[in-house]
């Protein structure tokens, strides 16, 4: 068995972790950035890109760069609001009511499942880049308010990526277990996360070793990019007025510009009271090109956030209400999510916790961290940690008029399992179908359906006769199971709740299978661009060697062979352009052949040389080859670089009797045609270049990794001592006695 990472898949960003010797590091990714934008993309080519490259191309390839997603996860698409539809790509209903996410450049589309897939499974690569070794399974975060398809979602995530799904946890859990663990004393936390997309506040308790959320409560429409919006909306009425143009609707890129100006300038407010916001050429009109040029200081700015803000304060007060505390009674406040960075936030905090914020762990990273620890912890890595989680929302089920029976109240400790007698409404009625709701409403209708199963072959009996138990089952990762058995003949119907907005088994299988597909042809992709590169390296490094064996020994000398590495490069070229792969490896053959042939030669040139001895030397240098025939400009300084040293001077120097390069490295390059050393370097091939690059450093290669951060270690003995395994509490185990009748 491979790795388990810690994943925090955000809305904006995505952090990945992993337990290294008992500690949590954070990757960096390949671009050395600690968090990867939740980005995803396919570029004009069709190839996919993830993370900051899907990010740069979001301008000028909006309809094909995906950003967001999040946000659709497990959500059908009548649910999402007018303002989460706005994006600037194109988001649509398929015929079940689920969102599918188009993607023009590939002419398909995709499920939101499918493209967090893709983001996981970059995470996960660069996990694997930085180990070494295999990751199989992960951990990953979700807001915990996620309801039941908004996990099942992500869980289908993770497999379509290839990995297993360890544990689903809850993000201010996973933040909770970060700064846990440099918690001694017994306390009281409330968790305020502000990310992108979502906002969640959660009350822990943590302390002996247990973390047990006592609450969560939150908004999963509510994030930073809310507060973007805002701006953008600021400055599109400003335009509107000066132009009478709206942006938000003219074109998708002045969209995509406005969206990433606003950030900046959102970003830059949390450190300075105002900000300048410049954004030239961003449309044109009969009238020519048109500009924004404006500022915005932070007072506005927290003037047209004024309603956001207080959207905040009420699940704040939802949690502390369900925790049965009061803020006096909070001891820490610890803040996650790049939202929290901004003054207002903190101070809306302070407000109503008279407490000042703890900001000791970075808000960006300390979600993965915990999920890195739970893999610990999972692994046996972590040990005397006792992790006690809650249900969200309350589960029940759609009872005679319509009503909901709640089976699992919000905010009971998972795991969980809880039962219930029920009964049939209709006389002779052999058929029951169970309709599982979660909310807190009490009408079904106005809570979220996770789905309905039938339990069929009742024996006919009065209303009210037949007993049917149906029984909720909450697992660690907060998914429902629901078995119904009917108590007189013990048939039984059960079902792992798949919420109506997540994916059938048939179709997370195709997923699947089209990633792996994907991957191959991404693969076949890649390595037809490197034996391109590859070839034309080949082509570039005949001729910069005809060059130099012309210059050292006459175009005579090399006549033959120019002729020949002409054709042969027309041959290359030419099957390059036709996609002619058995020609092209054909006439790279022969041209690393030619050249093989000529640098023999030139070799026993060279032993004749010395044997000429120096005075014969000096003359062949005086007078010269007829080198002036020559059709090359003088060497670029890239041909002094890849040999080391500058050969003209040596040539005045007259006869010193050496080579003039390198013959281990001219070997290694030129007979087997490896890359060129002008190439952009790629991390996949550093051992290939190791061996030459080792006397001559190419800034990328030298430039040193990013240290990953480490997290102060744990003294387990001090904070943690209970007992390692799960612990089921009491009053959640499975009582027959318990059991309600309806
Ligand atoms: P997260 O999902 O935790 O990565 O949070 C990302 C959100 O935090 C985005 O909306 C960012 O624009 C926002 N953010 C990051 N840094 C800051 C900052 N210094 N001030 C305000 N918002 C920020």
């Amino acid at each position: 068995m491979g790795k388990v990472v810690g994943i925090d898949l955000g809305t904006t960003n995505s952090v990945v972790a992993v337990m290294e010797g008992g500690k949590p590091v954070v990757i960096a990714n390949s671009e050395g950035m600690r968090t990867t934008p939740s980005v995803v993309g396919f570029n004009k080519d069709g190839e996919l890109v993830v993370g900051q490259m899907a990010r740069r191309q979001a301008v000028l390839n909006p309809q094909n760069t995906y950003y967001g997603v999040k946000r659709f996860m497990g959500r059908k698409y009548p649910e999402l609001t007018p303002e989460s539809k706005q994006v600037p790509y194109t988001i649509r209903r398929d015929e079940y009511g689920s969102i599918k996410i188009k993607c023009p450049r590939l002419k398909k589309d995709f499920a939101p499942e499918e493209i967090s897939a893709k983001i996981l499974r970059k995470l996960a690569e660069e996990a694997e880049r930085y180990l070494g070794e295999p990751v199989t399974g992960a951990v990953i975060t979700v807001p915990a308010y996620f309801n039941d398809s908004q996990r099942q979602a992500t869980r289908d995530a993770g497999r379509i990526a290839g990995l297993e799904v360890l544990r689903i946890i809850n993000e201010p859990t996973a933040a909770s277990l970060a700064y846990g663990l440099d918690q001694e004393r017994s306390q009281k936390i409330l968790v305020f996360d502000l990310g992108g997309g979502t906002f969640d506040v959660s009350v822990l308790e943590v302390g002996d070793g247990v973390f047990e959320v006592r609450a969560t409560s939150g908004d999963t429409q509510l994030g930073g990019g809310d507060f973007d919006k805002r701006i953008v909306d600021w400055l599109a009425e400003q335009f509107i007025e000066q132009e009478g143009i709206d942006l938000r609707k003219a074109d998708r890129q002045a969209l995509q510009r406005l969206t990433e100006a606003a950030e900046k300038a959102k970003i830059e407010l949390s450190g300075v009271s105002v900000t300048d916001i410049n954004l030239p050429f961003i449309t044109a009109t009969e009238d020519g090109p048109k500009h924004i040029e404006t500022r915005l200081t932070r007072p506005e700015f927290e003037n047209l956030c004024g309603d956001l803000v207080s959207r905040l304060t009420r699940p704040i007060k939802r949690a502390l209400n369900d925790a049965r505390l009061t803020p006096v009674q909070i001891d820490e406040v610890v803040l996650v999510g790049g939202g929290t960075r901004m003054p207002m936030i903190k101070a809306l905090v302070r407000s109503f916790i008279d407490k000042e914020p703890n900001e000791n762990v970075n808000p960006d990273e300390v979600v993965a961290v915990g999920a890195a620890i739970q893999s610990g912890i999972l692994a046996g890595e972590v040990k005397e940690i006792l992790l006690l989680d809650v249900t969200p929302l309350s589960l029940g089920l759609e009872t005679i008029g319509g009503v909901t029976k709640k089976l699992i109240p919000r905010n009971t400790t998972i795991p969980v399992r809880r039962s219930d007698i029920f009964s049939t409404g209709e006389n002779n009625q052999t058929m029951v179908e169970v309709h599982v709701v979660q909310g807190e409403r009490e009408m079904a209708k106005d809570n979220k359906s996770l789905g309905r199963f039938k339990l069929t072959g009742i024996p006919p009996a009065p209303r009210g006769i037949p007993q049917v138990q149906v029984a909720f089952d909450i697992d660690a990762n907060g998914i429902l199971q629901v078995t119904a058995r009917d108590r007189t003949t013990g048939r039984e119907q059960s079902v792992v709740v798949q919420g109506a907005s997540t994916l059938s088994e048939g179709e997370i299988n195709r997923m699947i299978n089209e990633a792996a597909e994907f991957a191959e042809e991404d693969r076949q992709r890649r390595e037809r661009i490197e034996k391109r590169n590859k070839a034309k390296a080949l082509t570039d490094q005949a001729l910069r060697r005809l060059k130099d064996v012309t210059l050292d020994f006459g175009t005579q000398f090399t006549s033959g062979y120019r002729r020949q590495i002409e054709a042969l490069n027309a041959e290359i070229m030419e099957s390059l352009d036709k996609d002619d792969e058995r020609r092209l490896d054909r006439a790279q053959a022969d041209l690393q052949d030619v050249l093989y042939e000529l640098n023999r030669e030139v070799r026993l040139q060279y032993d004749d040389e010395e044997d000429e001895g120096i005075f014969d030397s000096i003359r062949r240098t005086l007078v010269g080859d007829d080198d002036d025939d020559y059709p090359y400009t003088p060497r670029d300084s890239s041909y002094g670089n890849d040999y080391g040293t500058p050969r003209y001077p040596e040539r005045q120097d007259y006869g010193q009797p050496q080579p003039r390069y390198d013959e281990r490295r001219y070997d290694e390059r030129q007979t087997y045609g490896s890359p060129a050393p002008r190439y952009e370097r790629n991390d996949r091939y550093d051992d290939q270049y190791d061996e030459w690059e080792e006397d001559r450093p190419s800034p990328r290669s030298r430039r040193p990794s990013p240290e990953p951060r480490r997290y102060p270690p744990k003294d387990s003995d001090t904070y943690y001592t209970r007992d390692r395994s799960r612990r089921i509490p009491k009053e959640n185990q499975w009582d027959e006695e318990d059991d309600d009748w309806f």
